[in-house]
C-alpha cells in the first residue's frame, strides 16, 4: 500500500514538474510576412542579438541590447553600417538571438516598429521582403487585440484567443510558395506586432496556452466573424462545401447589428447588365420576408438569402445572396429587399460571412449567460474538442 502511494506521489510530482516546465517548452513557430520594405533598415533587439546568414548560419554582426545596425541592400549586395558585407551578397539575413531557446523573449525592431521573435530580410527583386519568425503564442499577442477589443468579457477574449490560435496553425503553409506561412493582413489574420498588444489580451492567451480546437484529430477551420445578426450559418450555405463543426448556431439575441442600404433601380439594372444580365427596367424584386432561424425556398436555415429573382421589362435574372453581397458591398446576406417606385431598399442584420464564432455573440453569451470560453467554443464549433497541443 505504502509503495503504491509512493509511486502515485512520484507520478504526481513528475506531472507537476512537466506542467511547470511547459511554459518554456517547445511551441510551433510561424513565418509571418510583414511585406516589402525599403532597402535600408535600422535594426535592433531588446537583448543581445546576432545577424546571421540564413544559408550557412555565419554571424555577420553581433549587437548589444538596443544597439542599432543600419543595413542596406543595393546593387553591390549587403552593406552593414556603410561597409560592404563580403560574401553575403544576395543571401537572406536574419536578426535573432544567439541561443534559440530565448527566441520568445526577443523583441526585434526595424525603423521603430517592433515584433516579437526574429526578423528575416529577404532580398527580392530590388527590394527587401521582411519576414517575422515568431513563436505562435507571441504571434497571438499581436493578433488577438486586432480581432477583438481586449476590454471585452475575458471569457469572450479567451474564446477568441483559442479560435485565432487554431486558425493560425491551420493556415500554416498557406503562403508556402512565397516562402512564409501567413501574411499580416485580414487575408490570413491581422497582425500588428508589439504596438497593438494589450495586457488583457495577453492574459487570455496565457490562460489558454497551447489550446486548440480539433475534430477527429485535425485542426478545425476555426472561422469567426463580427456579428451573425441572430444565427450563424451552415458552411455549405456560404462556401458550397460541408465543413465539420461549422454548423448554424443560435444566439442570445436576434436582429443585432442592423444596417441599411439603398440603391436606385436604374443603377441596379446597370450593375446587372454589366454582369451579362440585361433585364431592362426593373419591375419586381422577388424575395420572401426575413425570418431569423427559419428556412424557406429562397432562404437558408438561419434566414440568410439563398437567392433573389429580379423581374425586368425584358427578362428575369436570379442572383445568390453571396453574389449580391459582393456586388453591392453588403455587410451580410441576412437581409430583406424591396422595390419602392425607383429605389431598392435593403435592410439587414449582422456583419460578416456568418461562419463559426460570432464575436458579438460570444460577448453576449459571456456577459448575459455567464458562459465560460469552453462553452462558447463548443456552441459555435459544434462537435469540436478543446485540446492542449503543447
Ligand atoms: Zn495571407
Amino acid at each position: 500500500m505504502k509503495k503504491q502511494l509512493l509511486v502515485l506521489l512520484s507520478v504526481c510530482f513528475l506531472l507537476l514538474s512537466t506542467v511547470g516546465f511547459a511554459e518554456a517548452a517547445w511551441q510551433p513557430e510561424l513565418l509571418v510576412s510583414l511585406g516589402t520594405k525599403s532597402t535600408t533598415l535600422r535594426l535592433s533587439g531588446n537583448r543581445p542579438v546576432v545577424l546571421k546568414r540564413l544559408d550557412n548560419k555565419k554571424v555577420v554582426w553581433k549587437g548589444k541590447a538596443k544597439e542599432f545596425a543600419t543595413l542596406t541592400f543595393g546593387d553591390k549586395g549587403w552593406e552593414l553600417n556603410g561597409k560592404k558585407l563580403r560574401k553575403a551578397d544576395a543571401s537572406t539575413l536574419e536578426l535573432t538571438v544567439e541561443d534559440e531557446r530565448n527566441l520568445a523573449k526577443l523583441v526585434s525592431t526595424y525603423d521603430n516598429k517592433s515584433y516579437r521573435g526574429a526578423l528575416r530580410l529577404v532580398p527580392h527583386k530590388g527590394s527587401l521582403q521582411l519576414i517575422n519568425r515568431v513563436p505562435v503564442e507571441e504571434y497571438l499577442q499581436g493578433v488577438v487585440p486586432e480581432e477583438m477589443p481586449a476590454e471585452w468579457n475575458p471569457e469572450a477574449v479567451k474564446a477568441q484567443a483559442v479560435a485565432a490560435r487554431t486558425y493560425a496553425l491551420r493556415q500554416r503553409k498557406r503562403h508556402a510558395k512565397e516562402g512564409f506561412d501567413v501574411c499580416a493582413t485580414t487575408h490570413c489574420q491581422q497582425y500588428g506586432g508589439v504596438a497593438v498588444e494589450r495586457a488583457a489580451a495577453n492574459q487570455a492567451i496565457k490562460a489558454t496556452y497551447g489550446e486548440v480546437l480539433q475534430y477527429r484529430g485535425a485542426l478545425v477551420d476555426a472561422m469567426f466573424h463580427t456579428d451573425s445578426g441572430g444565427m450563424t450559418e451552415n458552411s455549405e450555405d456560404v462556401w458550397g462545401g460541408r465543413v465539420d463543426c461549422l454548423r448554424a448556431a443560435k444566439e442570445v439575441r436576434t436582429k443585432t447589428y442592423p444596417w441599411e442600404k439603398n440603391i436606385t433601380a436604374q443603377k441596379f439594372s446597370e450593375l446587372l447588365a454589366k454582369r451579362g444580365k440585361n433585364i431592362g427596367d426593373l419591375k419586381k424584386v422577388e424575395l420572401s420576408p426575413i425570418k431569423i432561424g427559419k428556412a424557406g425556398r429562397d432562404r437558408t436555415i438561419s434566414g440568410r438569402v439563398k437567392k433573389v429573382t429580379f423581374v425586368g421589362k425584358r427578362g428575369m435574372a436570379t442572383m445568390t445572396g453571396n453574389d449580391l453581397r459582393n456586388m453591392l458591398g453588403l455587410k451580410s446576406t441576412l437581409f430583406s429587399m424591396s422595390l419602392n417606385r425607383h429605389v431598392i431598399f435593403i435592410q439587414g442584420y449582422g456583419w460578416g460571412h456568418g461562419l463559426g464564432m460570432s464575436q458579438y455573440g460570444a460577448k453576449a453569451y459571456a456577459d448575459s449567460e455567464h458562459w465560460d470560453y469552453q462553452r462558447i467554443l463548443h456552441h459555435y464549433y459544434q462537435g469540436a474538442e478543446l485540446k492542449k497541443l503543447y
